[in-house]
């Protein structure tokens, strides 16, 4: 049974979900219409029963064809004391020494005595203020999961994704909550470049030994922006053995990315090999929704009281940088604050209207951006007709062709069918104006910059 169901869902989940929790999943009875499924700890238990419990019965019911239950628990484990109450495993060899967080740029005297609240740790980065999305849900469960218990399924953790959608909080929630959950253990977070400039000095100084003891009493490892090792040898020699060591014993390494190991360049493959055994998780861009709750939940904790329509403002504005997202509420909080005006779309646009970064283009990528957006024929652009919005599809044109090519005025002007140097120029000031004052505009004008910027770079 358990394997047509297996079967089943393996269509309608994606790969990693069903990698994750469903496949480490069985089946223990079926009896009086009760399903009881067995998981391998509380994390994947609280994990089907709050996602997937809906979605496993609807396929039980199909092939036995009658309506069952679903009980989720959790198989009898090691260190599992009592199987179904919220028990957080502890790591059986955790000696109640002081509390090490270390910051491993100090020097070796200083990284036992610090107490819990590391300075490496950003507070502000806790589970507790990660939204979770469609974009992030599988490495913000992942990393409860490796917070609960280090070192078992999940190791190493790979988180990967993009720039500024989450990776160095995640990583550091994992090491707060580790901390409440067990405040003795050793949470080592360290970025790649520290990890390296620790290990140069330590060759300088001839103090090997005291590097290697120091990363190696980890009980957890958390090292950021993996991707920077790329090409450095000695550094991936040592890490190597690092992993190994710390692997070995059990003890827990989650890394971040901004690509999956197979895309690292000039990463020995004994490294991508190991950073690949543990598990993947990658973080997407997030999507409107997501967006705004984050900005939510970042006024809230900041007690601002935000207009829905501003939040939805600066959400569909910043679309791929959750950094950049923060940036733009704090920069709309204080520009209301210094200005006394209220909090309002049309008072923040200008300040928000961010900057999109202009690739060069062909002057006919930025046509062609202008007419499919606008839905308007190239000709029609290029034409002489003076309705609205031709008119405005032609300006709008003139303007990004201004901003994206090096093209003279009254090239432009050519470039549209033979317009004067001097309504290309005045399209450019009304646009530029708009701009400002018009945060619909704004929003298409970054909309197209974006679509012209893609076009331009996937040809190069
Ligand atoms: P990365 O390391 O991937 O470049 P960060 O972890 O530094 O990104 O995140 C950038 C900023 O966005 C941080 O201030 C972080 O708190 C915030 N952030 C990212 N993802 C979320 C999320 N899902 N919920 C709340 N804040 C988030
Ligand atoms: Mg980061």
């Amino acid at each position: 049974l358990w394997n047509q169901i297996l079967e089943r869902l393996q269509l309608q989940l994606s790969r990693p979900t069903f990698e994750t929790w469903i496949k480490t999943a069985s089946v223990e009875q079926l009896e009086n219409n009760c399903l009881v499924i067995r998981t391998p700890n509380p994390f994947a238990r609280n994990w089907l029963q709050k996602y997937y419990v809906k979605t496993i019965a609807d396929v039980a019911q199909d092939i036995l064809g009658y309506s069952v239950e679903i009980h989720i628990t959790i198989a009898e484990g090691d260190a599992t004391t009592n199987g179904d109450s919220e028990v957080l495993w502890s790591s059986p060899n955790e000696t109640p020494a002081v509390s090490a967080i270390s910051n491993a740029s100090s020097s070796s005297a200083a990284y036992a005595n610090q107490q819990s609240k590391p300075k490496e740790l950003n507070v502000k980065y806790v589970f507790s203020r990660f939204v979770v999305g469609p974009n992030n849900r599988m490495a913000h469960a992942a990393s409860l999961a490796v917070a609960e218990s280090p070192g078992r399924e999940f190791n190493p953790l790979f988180l990967c994704g993009g720039v500024g959608l989450g990776k160095t909080h995640l990583m550091q929630a994992i090491g707060h909550y580790r901390l409440e959950i067990c405040p003795d253990s050793k949470i080592f977070y360290v970025s790649t470049e520290q990890f390296t400039n620790d290990l140069i000095a330590a060759i300088r100084k001839d103090s090997m030994q005291s590097f290697r003891e120091h990363y190696r009493a980890a009980d957890v490892l958390l090292v950021d922006d993996i991707q920077f090792i790329e090409g450095k040898e000695y550094t991936q020699e040592e890490f190597f053995h690092t992993f190994n060591t710390l692997h070995e014993a059990g003890k827990q390494v989650v890394l971040a990315s901004d690509r999956p190991p197979n895309h690292i360049p000039r990463l020995q493959e004994r490294l991508c090999s190991r950073f690949s055994m543990g598990l993947i998780a990658d973080i997407q861009s997030p999507d409107l929704e997501t967006r705004m709750a984050i900005l939510q939940k970042k006024a809230e904790y900041e007690n601002m009281r935000l207009p829905r329509e501003v939040i939805e403002y600066i959400a569909s504005s910043y679309t791929s940088n959750i950094r950049e997202l923060e940036g733009a509420l704090i920069r709309a909080v204080a520009y209301i604050s210094i200005s006394g005006l209220p909090m309002r779309v049309e008072n923040i646009a200008a300040v928000l209207n961010p900057p999109v970064e202009q690739i060069e283009a062909s002057p006919e990528a930025v046509m062609n951006a202008v007419a499919d957006v606008f839905d308007i024929a190239v000709e029609e652009i290029k034409g002489q007709s003076r309705r609205r919005e031709i008119s405005l599809a032609r300006q709008v044109g003139m303007y990004l062709m201004r901003q994206h090519t090096d093209l003279s005025l009254p090239k432009i002007g050519e470039e549209f069918g033979g317009k004067d140097h001097t309504t290309v120029m005045y399209s450019c000031d009304k646009i530029a104006q708009l701009r400002t004052s018009d945060p619909g505009m704004a929003q298409t004008l970054r909309q197209l910059s974006d679509r012209i910027n893609l076009a331009s770079q996937s040809k190069e």
